[in-house]
């Protein structure tokens, strides 16, 4: 008899389709591989029994207060909901006597995310419904049932969520406020292990099939054996699938070589902290998540899965102590690997560089005490961008390696590479890949190991790459059926080698191998979500508040411990209100990127860190100066001012609370009194005598600042530094005359205050991004009516009302103070428009390539003009405190008090004020808004300018205290601490020490890229001085030199942009 042929090199196309019938379900399913996956199935009564509690409103109950509940029976097809709502499952199981020895499982879909508990409260297992990419919908109950099981119960805390919250689709919609899910499934089953091996048998070989090259003899390897597996398989004959896996078998057995890409592979589960559902769901999904990846880490050995940000860790050791202590046994096994270093995995444009120095402080003290680890690698799989200075925060945080792969998302160029040295402002540089699948929730497929080859852009120097698998975003992690497959991947030929591996592993591997690899120089700028530097205003105002509010606490807390008795300063309190700043700088929720539940919490957030950091000012304040504080206002003769910048700085400043004397002036907006504060020294103390008058006219060194309207019909805002014109028919900046170089800054025909109103419709992520070309479509807002306020002498200021649609408005006040050339806008907006962008723009006589822009410990420079496509993608760019556009000899500067968008094109500047997005977020910005902004003409390139230290002081304004003056012997307290001869380097932030609350943290930074040596002065007693990292961890010690005058000196030397702690030890 003539042997039958085999048709599957001739018929390839059709093969192919006989091998994707047999391995989808559908129409044959009761003939294909799908008739064989179950062995056998119990539903019903008495096998499976359900009763249901469902919790008030959107509570989230616990275990114990639900298990006390009264249960009513349901059954499958019930229904949940509405979104939010949280309903327990009480199932009372029993497994059929025909199970005995085999593995049984409960079959649970509730088509949303829950979680299993045990009848004595433990978290076994997170559920993730069939509507989800990620389902998980299988609990194993025994791995071999015994003929007598006990009836046993269950519970199922059932979340009414999808794993990507309650949107429609897209799932970036705001959520729907009634969604239901139906209990769909809830059975025993026992499954048949050898028809599911086969599954992924050929899963495999298809891809292998379809991804390799037609030509190649492995792929048509891979397709014959999968044909010659169906030609064997016979639905309901167990030998047929077992001779089919013996087929199948040789071509695994197949090796690939030495010489194969080597992929170092890690399970992750991305649970973003909050983003389109609230945190309180987040703790939820982290157990959910983390309790599947415990029970998948006994059940596959070689599995290791790593996990982020310590406050998904501190959330679990407080709500979920028994699965925290089971994360920790795996940790131990080395299966479960705490990674990232910081608190969360925070956005990297907007928080300062103070906050992403705790970031990593919180993190790394997290990991160490808990795990005894600290992470070496900096995970950020998913934020905006990566600003200049994280490479030196990452050394200076005991980490040396970088992980990402968001700029595979740059919607203009390509990043040109995969591994490579990142170095930063200060020359520090790390190690740092970006893994070529281009994604952190790979599936285990071929197609995206043999695909992630093919854009591994650095493949010459080092032949290996890092692949993050398991479903992610909303949590979840990898499935079994990734691990099963991966245990087929470790080394065959036509798929690069796989392993499972600490990506420790890798990163060490690389460093020690890789010859040749490319440095990137200077920020990652990440070409998309422009649009998060401006979303959500009132949350990124509460961060700047509370940056440098904190700021403020640490710094007078020291001094009150220091040097007032008795103050203690308030360690735990300042580490809880640190740790909720950090949160709220998780890379959805700064940004902007959130549902509105989202931002009603950081709402209560900001209120309480801001109201607790208030309070801690003021007993700071009080602790020092309770012997000269005044009983009353009524009692009150002066004001005592600290300056917490460091450097001696002269305010007119407004004092609502000085009630005596002559009332020199009185501004109609807030009807504060105005005082100068002269010559406050750096980090130290003045005491303006209320009853004298030289703070006003009658001091000869003050001339004052007027207001009048000049013969065009300008409103003229004038003191001894410049002259502004205001047209009194627009509220626009028309002239900018500096009186000391008798120089105009605004160009013929030009303006500045020009409100733009830009339509602001993105592709499609709508909270997130501003697109390029809504910057050619704009209306200029004229200002209706213009007002003088105030006539001087220590402030003129003038009032500009602006219509910005017929339901949007804007006021602002314009002032010029008697003693600086900085020119403020303080604005209330009303804003409820639709998808536009507000931005006030600036042209001025000023010709420069470049900008520079404020940025964490630094400044970095930006192109003015579009030569090249990398150019034109930095059409809006994040920047801090100010932007500044210099030539030679001269430049201007736009402050701001809360905003981080700016846009400069030649000569003009623009910064973004207010967005409104639809999504996720339905009422984004909607309401009221009160923010500042400044201009800051100066003499002198940027370099040669005082722009850094204009912008803290526009930040951060004097600490004021009525006194009675007659108590204090001495007006001018000597500085607590100063810098001497290096005005480019800054004092960030004084701290206690973390381990030790009697010693003195300083940071500074050299502010402008250039070297400096300086010397540190404090009026406490050191006795003695050392260099440490963020973590506090001693460097090198620092020599104190010690003055008659009772001051304690310290020379330190900084290279440009250099991060310098110094700690020190103090005299008692
Ligand atoms: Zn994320």
């Amino acid at each position: 008899m003539e042997k039958p042929m085999s048709y599957v090199q001739k018929h390839r196309s059709i093969t192919q389709q006989r091998l994707a019938n047999f391995l989808t379900g559908g129409q044959w399913k009761d003939v294909n591989i799908h008739a064989s996956l179950n062995e056998a199935v119990a539903r019903g009564h008495p096998s499976i029994e359900l009763e249901l509690w469902s919790a008030q409103a959107q509570e989230r109950p616990t275990f114990a207060h639900a298990a006390e509940q009264q249960f009513s029976p349901i059954d499958v097809g019930h229904v949940f909901g509405p979104s939010w709502t949280t309903h327990w499952v009480r199932a009372t199981i029993r497994i059929p006597k025909e199970f005995a020895g085999k593995q049984v499982r409960l079959m649970f879909d509730p088509s949303c995310e829950a979680m299993v508990w045990s009848a004595e409260g433990e978290p076994l297992q997170g559920i993730t419904g069939s509507n989800d990419l990620g389902s998980r919908t299988d609990f194993i109950l025994t791995s071999k049932a015994r003929p007598d099981e006990a009836v046993r119960i269950l519970y199922l805390e059932v979340a009414c969520n999808g794993m990507f919250g309650n949107g429609e689709s897209p799932n970036i919609a705001p959520p729907l406020e009634n969604r239901q899910f139906t209990l769909k499934t809830a059975e025993l089953a026992v499954w048949n292990a050898d028809a599911r091996a086969l599954l992924q048998e050929l899963t495999i070989l298809r891809a292998i099939a379809k991804a390799l090259p037609s030509d190649s003899p492995r792929a048509w390897q891979a397709l014959a054996t999968a044909n010659e597996v169906i030609n064997i398989y016979t639905v309901g004959d167990q030998k047929s699938i077992a001779a089919a896996r013996a087929v199948s078998a040789k071509f695994f057995a197949d090796k690939g070589g030495e010489s194969n890409h080597q992929v170092y592979a890690i399970g992750n589960c991305h649970i973003d902290t909050a983003w389109l559902w609230p945190y309180d769901e987040t703790k939820r999904k982290i157990a959910r998540s983390w309790a599947s990846q415990v029970d998948l880490m006994d059940r596959f050995p070689e599995y290791r899965f790593a996990a982020s940000q310590a406050q998904q860790f501190e959330w679990l050791q407080t709500l979920y102590p028994s699965l925290f202590e089971r994360v920790k046994e795996k940790a131990k096994a080395g299966q479960f690997i705490p990674i990232g270093g910081t608190w969360i995995e925070m956005d990297c444009n907007l928080p300062s560089g103070e906050s992403l120095a705790r970031q990593f402080l919180l993190g790394q003290r997290y990991f160490e005490k808990h795990f005894g680890v600290r992470s070496k690698i900096f995970w950020l799989p998913d934020t905006f961008g990566y600003s200049s200075q994280i490479p030196q925060i990452i050394r200076l945080s005991g980490s040396e390696y970088f992980y990402t792969q968001k700029l595979s998302w740059n919607n203009i160029n390509k990043f040109p590479h995969t591994t490579f040295n990142w170095v930063g402002l200060d020359g520090s540089s790390v190690l740092t890949h970006m893994s070529p699948a281009e994604t952190y929730t790979a599936g285990v497929s071929v197609e995206d190991l043999i695909g992630s080859l093919g854009k591994h852009k650095d493949v010459a120097y080092t032949n290996e790459s890092l692949y993050l698998y398991g479903h992610g975003d909303g949590g979840g992690g990898p499935l079994a059926d990734m691990l099963e497959r991966l245990r087929y991947m470790g080394d065959v030929d036509g798929l690069p080698r796989v392993k499972h591996a600490h990506p420790n592993e890798f990163y060490e591997h690389v460093d020690k191998t890789a010859k040749g690899l490319v440095t990137w120089s200077g920020e990652l700028y990440f070409e998309l979500h422009r649009g998060t530097y401006t979303s959500q205003a009132n949350t990124k105002k509460g961060n700047r508040q509370a940056e440098l509010l904190l700021r403020d606490v640490e710094m007078l807390s020291v001094l009150a411990q220091s040097t007032a008795h008795g103050f203690a300063y308030p360690a735990a309190e300042l580490e809880r209100i640190w740790k909720l700043v950090c949160l709220n700088q998780f890379h959805d929720v700064l940004p902007g990127s959130s549902i509105e539940m989202v931002y009603r919490d950081c709402d209560v957030i900001y209120a309480d860190v801001l109201g607790s950091a208030k309070a801690m000012k003021e007993s700071a304040v009080m602790a020092l100066f309770s012997h000269v504080a005044a009983l009353s206002a009524d009692t009150a003769t002066g004001m005592l001012f600290v300056n917490t910048t460091g450097w001696p700085r002269t305010d007119v400043v407004a004092v609502p609370g000085l009630g005596c004397g002559d009332v020199q002036q009185m501004r109609k907006r807030d009807n504060a009194r105005l005082v100068v504060a002269a010559a406050v020294p750096s980090c130290g103390v003045s005491v303006v005598d209320a009853s004298s008058d030289t703070n006003t006219t009658g001091d000869s060194s003050i001339v004052p600042a007027g207001v009048y309207m000049d013969s065009d019909g300008n409103v003229v805002l004038e003191n001894i530094f410049i002259t502004a014109k205001i047209g009194s028919t627009n509220g626009q900046l028309v002239s900018l005359w500096d009186r000391r170089l008798e120089r105009e800054l605004v160009p013929q025909g030009a303006a500045g205050n020009v409100f733009r109103l830009h339509d602001d419709v993105p592709i499609f992520w709508d909270g997130w991004d501003i697109e390029i070309y809504n910057l050619e479509k704009f209306v200029e807002l004229p200002g209706s009516k213009v007002t003088i306020v105030d006539e001087g002498p220590l402030l003129a200021s003038v009032c500009v009302e602006v219509a910005i649609s017929e339901q949007s408005r804007l006021r602002q006040w314009i002032s010029l103070s008697a003693t600086s050339p900085r020119l403020d806008f303080d604005c209330d907006v009303d804003w409820h428009e639709n998808r536009k962008c507000l931005k006030v723009a600036f042209t001025w006589d000023i010709r420069s390539d470049m900008a520079t822009y404020d940025t964490q410990f630094g400044v970095v420079q930006r192109p003015t003009h579009r030569n090249t496509s990398w150019e034109m993608a930095k059409f809006e760019v994040c920047a801090h405190k100010f932007a500044d556009l210099s030539e030679y000899g001269y430049g201007v500067a736009l402050l701001n008090d809360c905003k981080y968008g700016y846009s400069t094109l030649g000569s003009t500047m623009a910064l973004s004020l207010l967005r409104a997005p639809k999504a996720p977020d339905a009422n984004c910005d909607m309401g009221h808004h009160s923010f500042r902004y400044a201009v800051y003409p100066h003499k002198g390139s940027f370099n040669e300018s005082s722009v850094v230290r204009e912008a803290y002081q526009f930040n951060v304004p004097l600490v004021q205290l009525p006194v009675d003056v007659t108590t204090i012997d001495a007006v001018g307290i000597a500085p607590f601490f100063a810098v001497k001869d290096a005005p480019n380097v800054v004092i960030d932030t004084v701290k206690a020490a973390e381990d030790d609350a009697r010693s003195v943290v300083i940071r500074l930074y050299e502010s402008y890229g250039g070297h400096a040596r300086a010397t540190l002065t404090t009026s406490l007693k050191v006795a003695r001085a050392q260099l440490t990292n963020i973590l506090e961890e001693h460097i090198s010690g620092a020599g104190v030199t010690a003055s008659a005058a009772g001051t304690s000196s310290i020379k330190l030397s900084f290279r440009p942009f250099e991060i310098v702690t110094v700690k020190l030890d103090l005299n008692v």
